[in-house]
């Protein structure tokens, strides 16, 4: 990024309410110990994620993707009354950390934790789905796509993050994630069931809403 976009990104930040301590803890705690630190959703998107949510007020959100719980506790502010973050991860270690900073925080009983694989966790979710973030292994988002796409009520969101991939979308030769990302884009923007907007903040933030 140039000086006038570093500027830019400062200067949003700067004008973006504040996270909680908890949040702010969970990152320092990452930033310092953790050498994939950069999957974390960090300060900014946790925001936008948390500002999607209380326009949602959902009754369920399922998280595909823990990590350390950033995400997750970000979409807990914005739950409807009696509602809950479904969140799933298949790594037991940072799934321990993520367990201890929600029961720090004030959405003890709204994070619902499921250890395991995506595709076999998410079929056996019964409810039905208001808000879903996909965010786990870039390989596997159309297949999650599809699975969650019947509990998904009408009118429910799908937001599916980093399908910009640091711009190697772009790129002729395309790695084995990158290649699956672009053919999700594709296949969101052609699906007629959805209405479809790729935002290009930090990663790329796909948002789709499930219409009819
Ligand atoms: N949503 C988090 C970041 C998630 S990082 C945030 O924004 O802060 C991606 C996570 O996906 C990792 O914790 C990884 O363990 C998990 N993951 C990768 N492959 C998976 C799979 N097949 N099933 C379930 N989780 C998986
Ligand atoms: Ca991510």
């Amino acid at each position: 990024m140039n000086a006038i976009d570093n500027e830019k990104t400062k200067y949003a930040e700067d004008y973006t309410s504040d996270e909680s301590e908890v949040l702010q803890a969970l990152r320092k705690e990452c930033y310092e110990h953790y050498a994939d630190s950069s999957m974390l959703s960090g300060f900014f998107q946790g925001r936008v994620l948390s500002m999607f949510s209380k326009m949602i007020q959902p009754k369920v959100v399922l998280e595909i993707g823990t990590y350390l719980g950033y995400s997750a506790l970000c979409f807990a502010e914005g739950l409807a009354d009696g509602g809950k973050v479904i969140t799933l991860d298949i790594n037991e270690e940072t799934n321990k950390v993520a367990r201890s900073f929600v029961e720090r925080s004030k959405y003890a009983d709204k994070i619902e934790f499921h250890l395991g694989e995506a595709v076999d966790v998410i079929p056996t979710l019964p409810e039905t789905l208001d808000l879903v973030f996909i965010d786990a292994d870039k390989t596997n988002y159309s297949n999650y796509y599809d699975l969650v796409f019947d509990k998904l009520r009408p009118g429910g969101f799908i937001l599916a993050d980093n399908v910009l991939w640091s711009g190697k979308v772009l790129l002729d030769e395309k790695d084995e994630s990158t290649q699956a990302l672009h053919d999700f884009n594709k296949m969101v923007k052609a699906d007629d069931h959805v209405s479809n907007v790729l935002l290009p903040i930090r990663d790329g933030l796909m948002v789709v809403r499930k219409e009819g």
